[in-house]
């Protein structure tokens, strides 16, 4: 355990990390050297070989990590924090009719629940050693600004680094499936449809607004705008989120080609490629993350290649859905810009970027008996670190242990199994650790995990409350109806065997 020795109880200006196994970025990916760090006002001032360090002074904070892993913490690129609330209650389903269930399962959370819900997953991202995360948050129908700050206030509390997307989509939900009347079986359309969405542009203006006043707070937590999918978005709102993104220099992050049905539904709304189509309006660029494109083809990774978009990649999540293998190798030998997520906690089901960065690293090797396209343990690190920075537009803020970057920085002990006998350190914490646990951490220098636990999160109180919550929604929903009474649930069923029996497409 590393022994932490402080001259007081306030964050100290300054901070030695003595002797850890470091994980330094080296070419394409890392090395383990034994190192001194130094971090001055929460960035890493100085790297030195163990034993060269600077001296400690009196106040000085210095912590003895001889028996320690020194690894930059882990970037998970897309999340969903309000569904870690319902994590658990999701049944074995593909996308489509999964998201009816969620839906379901979501109901509509009060601020609180929602405050609970993104501390839950804080607690279990900073306890894996994940210091910044992009949360694409989704409320049931509308932008809640209530909801929006709870989710920001959980952030700033747990003293995480976050970037925060609210979800905006005003296209009615059966209009953003490919239904043909032979899946509808006879139900009239207008069964199927939703309410009326927000307007567009009131949707906008409630990110603008969230953006004004949060965006910036304490140097962690940022704003960008999260359009759900295009064929959930209408032109007009896609345009104006291009347009607000790039007035405001954030980031655009949206779902896109998730499912096979999602490339149909593409085919169906834009007579081609949805790559193609988000391209002529100008919304590809170095700002626009693509999450999942499980669903492209050639033509739409070159065009991602050339205007410098980046790809999330969510292994666990779309091998949960049933939604397909991104073909991340040929995205890498492009030179897309690749960072991985954890999606929704009912999809995946955590939010450990470990085990995110285990999957990443071999599903490949499924789709390929050339072991050369296989992406292994130093890539799937790099991923989960410097160029989810990278993705994050914050690859000079955070995303490896380097002189000026932020001590976003996690301890893993040595003396754990998987890390004993120690042979080769990355590849042991990618693929024999995938489930470990941090001892310390730090975001911009301040410790936020401490002996295992969060320092600034009452997690005994905090379980107890999100278990009660889970209680009183289980209470409520012994009477509604069950999630196959949902009218479209019987012809999403219908629909996804009919996309799926059509000729073979990749992947
Ligand atoms: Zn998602």
């Amino acid at each position: 355990m590393p022994r932490v020795t402080t001259l007081s109880d306030t964050e100290s200006a300054r901070c030695h990390i003595e002797g850890a196994l470091c994980l330094l970025p080296d070419g394409s990916g890392h090395r383990a050297e034994r190192c001194d760090v130094l971090v001055v006002h929460g960035c890493i001032a100085e790297v030195n070989p163990a034993g060269h360090g600077a001296a400690p002074s009196p106040g000085d904070r210095v912590i003895d990590a001889t028996d320690c892993l020194l690894v930059p913490g882990f970037v998970n690129a897309h999340s969903h924090s309000p569904d870690n609330l319902i994590a658990g209650t999701a049944p074995a389903l593909p996308l489509e009719q999964w998201s009816l269930a969620c839906a379901a399962a979501r109901g509509a959370p009060s601020a609180r629940e929602i405050y609970v819900s993104a501390l839950l997953g804080c607690i279990e991202m900073l306890r894996s050693g994940t210091t910044t995360v992009l949360d694409h948050v989704r409320f049931a129908d509308h932008l809640d600004a209530d909801g929006l700050d709870a989710v920001a206030n959980a952030y700033r509390d747990a003293g995480m680094r976050a970037v925060i997307a609210p979800v905006v989509a005003d296209r009615p939900l059966a209009d953003t499936l490919p239904l043909d009347a032979e899946d509808m079986a006879g139900l009239p359309s207008c069964q199927a449809s939703s309410a009326p969405q927000m307007p567009a542009d009131e949707q906008v203006a409630r990110v603008a607004d969230f953006v004004r006043r949060w965006h910036g707070t304490e140097g962690r937590i940022l704003g960008a705008i999260g359009p759900s999918g295009p064929q959930r978005c209408t032109d007009a709102l896609l345009m104006r989120c291009g347009a607000f993104s790039q007035a405001h220099g954030l980031l655009l992050h949206t779902h896109v080609l998730e499912t096979r049905a999602q490339r149909e539904m593409g085919r169906r709304l834009h007579g081609g490629s949805t790559i193609r189509h988000l391209d002529e309006r100008g919304l590809l660029g170095r700002r626009t993350h693509l999450v999942h494109s499980v669903w492209v083809d050639d033509e739409d990774l070159d065009r991602i290649a050339r205007k410098g978009a980046a790809v999330v990649h969510n292994p666990v999540s779309n091998a949960r859905l049933g939604s397909g293998v991104a073909p991340v190798p040929a995205m890498l030998r492009r030179g897309i810009r690749v960072a991985l997520g954890t999606d929704s906690a009912c999809c995946n089901d955590s939010n450990h970027m470990l085990e995110t960065a285990k999957w990443a690293a071999l599903l490949h090797n499924t789709r390929s008996h050339d072991s050369s396209d296989w992406i292994g343990p130093q890539t799937a690190l790099r991923l989960a670190t410097r160029d989810g920075a990278d993705a994050l537009g914050l690859g000079t803020v955070t995303g490896a242990i380097s002189v000026g970057l932020a001590a976003d920085l996690s301890l893993f002990k040595l003396q754990a199994p998987g890390l004993v006998p120690l042979h080769d350190p990355v590849q042991q914490l990618v693929l024999s650790h995938a489930r470990a646990a941090a001892d310390l951490v730090m975001v911009a220098g301040c410790i936020v995990v401490r002996d295992g636990a969060c320092t600034r999160i009452r997690e005994a109180a905090l379980w107890a409350e999100a278990q009660a919550f889970a209680d009183q929604r289980r209470s409520v929903a012994r009477t509604a109806p069950a999630i196959p009474a949902h009218p479209l649930f019987a012809p999403l069923a219908h629909m996804h065997r009919r996309i799926h029996a059509l000729p073979s497409l990749t992947p």
